[in-house]
């Protein structure tokens, strides 16, 4: 035995025994592959200002869009404002689904509907993609006495979701994991051109909400709790869906998503109200709205909840003085789902839909996603002829919409290109996809080196999320909730499956132990998704009997939205029982987790030997986990998120300083489970030389901060480097670190990199309470890696 440190990126210095590395990993598993796509982020910083600059110049359509609205009528621009979902210009259901001409009619020639979105139920074929957008930009383009294009929009959430065929990638919360903008903009490149292969040039992402609220069922959708890691994700999304020209056949009008404060609500549960004080909304919520408008974003949706009181449909403030005065955004803002009607029926802030309607569209609101009758349209040309909207509202709507149509090349293009059907599902995208997916496994433990695993062991794989494309998919997959079994390509491989692949089913047992199941009706609203029973556990310990090891999958099935709805964060009862059952058996015991929330796992956790958390890898997540498990690749996806210890512990890195120091807290102190930015390698790094430029610095001065790390194991790797700035003491009470830089570098066993990032006053500042960032004088400090550096602010 010798003693190797291993440091982990939330500046923990751990100190553990370990068989000797070359014992460990050379003489049991190949060596790892070497990334060919994702290059060094040498510098978070470097990248995000390169990539935010990115966008091409924009074509000056002032002229064509001036030249429209003095011909279009009140009710033609109206349209234009409108977004109806798919069903009301279709009948059928599923793979029969059928432009109805009658109902096309009405939407597109007698309503000037502007713009449709989404699936009816389920994921279509490029073939039938095209064959419905045609006909609908048939019916605006020769049918109407304009001929205006329709924007058509989706949710390409992970991928062209909708599109049968097409890439998936991990969800945001793993592609976070990856803490590789550089992968993520690749992701972004493949989604959008395979998204506009199927004729649509509009999709609703990326989701720019923070994650700090574990019980929030759309955390997964979002790139975790920090918000300068969601900014550099959401930024390199942005750019690359939308390319250097928005235009081309290779990309489609990002929507940026929901603006802002949607993921914060106080009880957790989806679409409820949030109370956040405006200096906390612009420090950690707006961050990455601004960035991605900066970066050009053409669209912006709407928070459903409320904040404050004020549902975020309502918020002028929000809408307008902020994102329009403020933040200088051009393009245009959509409604969430029904939105406008919620404001009668759930917020009651307006006692009619008509008033509703004026309410939202003065906030802000250019289009109203209304999306299954015309009372939006009905309503705003009333409200235009009692003169209660000025038309010139109308007008400045109407003229972001139609910009954005001629950005995107709409006018000239407006039918779905049978060639680009060659573009979708390459198997060059497909290993974009799996690349993603082993960044983004984070390895948060490894006792006595158990992993990775010799492939001669036998295994026992048990837990219901072991053999669940499902599961490692979650929601927006083929359908809302990404729960059709039936919808799932058969060629991709579940955990069991893929370890099946690479140590041969003689090597393997399987039993399930529980299984995690939904009620039929459950992609109604209202109805909770997951439930959770007991299968065989019995069973599953006679295997493990027989067994070298037992590879433990646990986690959730899919859901989003209303329908993720928890009220227990910890994870079911049923798996934790199969845990327990399994550990008596004295067997070694690595847990892997595909989830999209931390469930809490306090229960079992210290009893596994191993744990790897998957998150949503999606469909070469399998192969991924596998990979990992086996060693033929080394793990380097570090948590974008504070893992909880207990299901009241719910504390973010970036907490109050007393909730780590106070000792009076005694147990209770910040103790999570697993931390912000920690994760595991096969070999070892390891960080010295810490070193500030200058110890005392005037506000706008640059702050130069060097490092050596340092591959000291035996194995190639990749190491996610993160700077940490601390102000010690400030007017508004400072929370204990903020992230504010990050790198993520590949070192050959002995290799070392002298890394230098450059902060900046923004670095050093705050939101104070008059809603401005604030730099004060004082003390900080820059951490690193476990080491500590101090400057003085004058
Ligand atoms: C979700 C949005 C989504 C929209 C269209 C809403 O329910 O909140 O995120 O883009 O539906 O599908």
């Amino acid at each position: 035995m010798r003693k190797i440190a291993l440091t982990c990126g939330a500046g923990l210095l751990l100190v553990c025994f370990a068989l000797p590395l070359q014992t460990v990993n050379s003489a049991r598993t190949p060596p790892p592959q070497r990334s060919t796509m994702s290059a060094d982020i040498a510098d978070s910083d470097e990248f995000f200002q390169r990539t935010i600059r990115s966008a091409g110049p924009t074509r000056d359509h002032k002229q064509r869009i001036e030249s429209l609205i003095k011909q279009m009528t009140l009710e033609e621009k109206v349209g234009q404002m409108t977004q109806l979902q798919i069903g009301m210009i279709t009948s059928g259901h599923n793979q029969t689904i059928a432009i109805d001409p009658a109902k096309l009619e009405k939407a597109i020639v007698k309503y000037g509907v502007g713009s449709i979105l989404n699936v009816s139920d389920e994921a279509l074929t490029v073939d039938k993609w095209h064959r419905i957008i045609g006909q609908i930009q048939e019916a605006a383009t020769r049918k109407t006495r304009l001929g205006i294009p329709v924007i058509y929009g989706i949710d390409s959430i992970h991928g062209a979701n909708y599109v049968q065929g097409a890439t998936l990638f991990p969800q945001e919360i793993g592609m976070a994991a990856t803490w590789n903008p550089e992968l993520m903009k690749r992701a972004a490149e493949i989604s959008a051109s395979e998204t506009r292969a199927a004729g649509i040039p509009w999709t609703f992402s990326p989701v720019l909400d923070i994650g700090r609220q574990p019980l929030w069922p759309r955390f997964w959708e979002t790139f975790g709790e920090d918000p300068y890691l969601a900014k550099v994700m959401g930024v390199a999304f942005v750019r690359g869906m939308e390319g250097s020209d928005v235009s081309s056949q290779d990309h489609v009008a990002s929507c940026l998503k929901h603006y802002m404060g949607y993921s914060f609500p106080l009880t957790g549960r989806d679409r409820t109200h949030a109370w956040i004080p405006e200096n906390y909304l612009r420090e950690y919520f707006l961050p990455t709205f601004e960035a991605a408008v900066k970066a050009n974003a053409r669209t912006v949706m709407i928070n459903s909840g409320e904040i404050n009181g004020v549902p975020g449909h309502v918020n002028h403030h929000i809408l307008t003085d902020i994102l329009r005065s403020e933040l200088g955004f051009e393009g245009f803002v959509v409604s969430d789902w029904e939105d406008i009607k919620k404001l009668v029926n759930i917020w009651r802030i307006a006692a009619t839909e008509k008033e509703a309607t004026r309410l939202a569209v003065m906030a802000g609101i250019d289009m109203s996603m209304v999306p299954s009758d015309y009372s939006f349209s009905d309503h705003l040309i009333a409200l235009v002829k009692e003169g209660a909207v000025p038309q010139s509202r109308i007008d400045e709507a109407v003229r972001r919409i139609l910009r954005v149509k001629f950005e995107l090349g709409l006018f000239e293009n407006p039918m779905p290109n049978p060639a680009l059907k060659s573009k979708v599902g390459l198997s060059e995208s497909r290993a974009v996809s799996l690349e993603a997916a082993r960044e983004s496994m984070t390895l948060l433990k490894n006792t006595d080196n158990l992993l990775p695993l010799s492939k001669s062991r036998k295994v026992l794989i048990t837990g219901p999320t072991a053999d669940s494309l499902i599961s490692l998919n979650n929601g927006w997959t083929y359908v809302w909730q990404g729960s059709e079994e039936s919808l799932y390509p058969k060629d991709r491989h579940t955990i069991r499956r893929a370890i099946e692949e690479k140590i041969g089913q003689g090597n393997v047992s399987y039993v399930p132990g529980t299984k995690i199941t939904r009620p039929a009706n459950s992609t109604s609203n209202n109805t909770p998704t997951d439930q959770e029973e007991e299968v065989d556990i019995p069973a599953a310990v006679r295997a493990a009997q027989n067994a070298d090891v037992v590879v433990l999958c646990l986690g959730e099935g899919s859901y989003t939205e209303t329908p993720g709805n928890i009220t227990d964060l910890n994870l079911g009862e049923p798996q934790v029982k199969l845990a327990e059952a399994i550990y008596a058996t004295g067997k070694p015991v690595v847990m892997v987790l595909v989830e999209g929330r931390p469930r809490i796992i306090n229960r079992i956790a210290d009893r596994a030997k191993a744990i790897l958390l998957a998150y949503n890898p999606s469909n070469e997540g399998g192969t991924a986990i596998a990979d990992v498990l086996f060693g033929d690749y080394n793990p380097n996806g570090k948590l974008p998120f504070t893992y909880p210890r207990t299901p009241n512990g719910l504390i973010t890195y970036d907490h109050k300083p007393f909730e780590t120091e106070n000792t009076a807290f005694g147990n209770l102190a910040f103790k999570p489970q697993f931390e912000f930015g920690e994760g595991l390698s096969y070999t070892t790094f390891k960080y010295s030389d810490l070193r500030l430029d200058k110890t005392t610095i005037n506000p706008n001065d640059e702050l130069a901060v060097t490092l050596l790390v340092a591959n000291s194991g035996s194995r190639a790797g990749k190491e996610i480097v993160q700077v940490y700035v601390s102000d010690l003491v400030a007017s508004l009470s400072p929370p204990i670190k903020r992230l504010r830089r990050f790198a993520k570098i590949h070192l050959e066993p002995g290799q070392s990199k002298t890394l230098t990032f450059r902060l900046r006053r923004e670095d050093f500042s705050f939101i104070g309470t008059n809603n401005k960032p604030v730099v004060e004088p004082g003390d900080f400090e820059v951490s690193v890696g476990g080491f500590t550096q101090r400057f003085t602010l004058k």
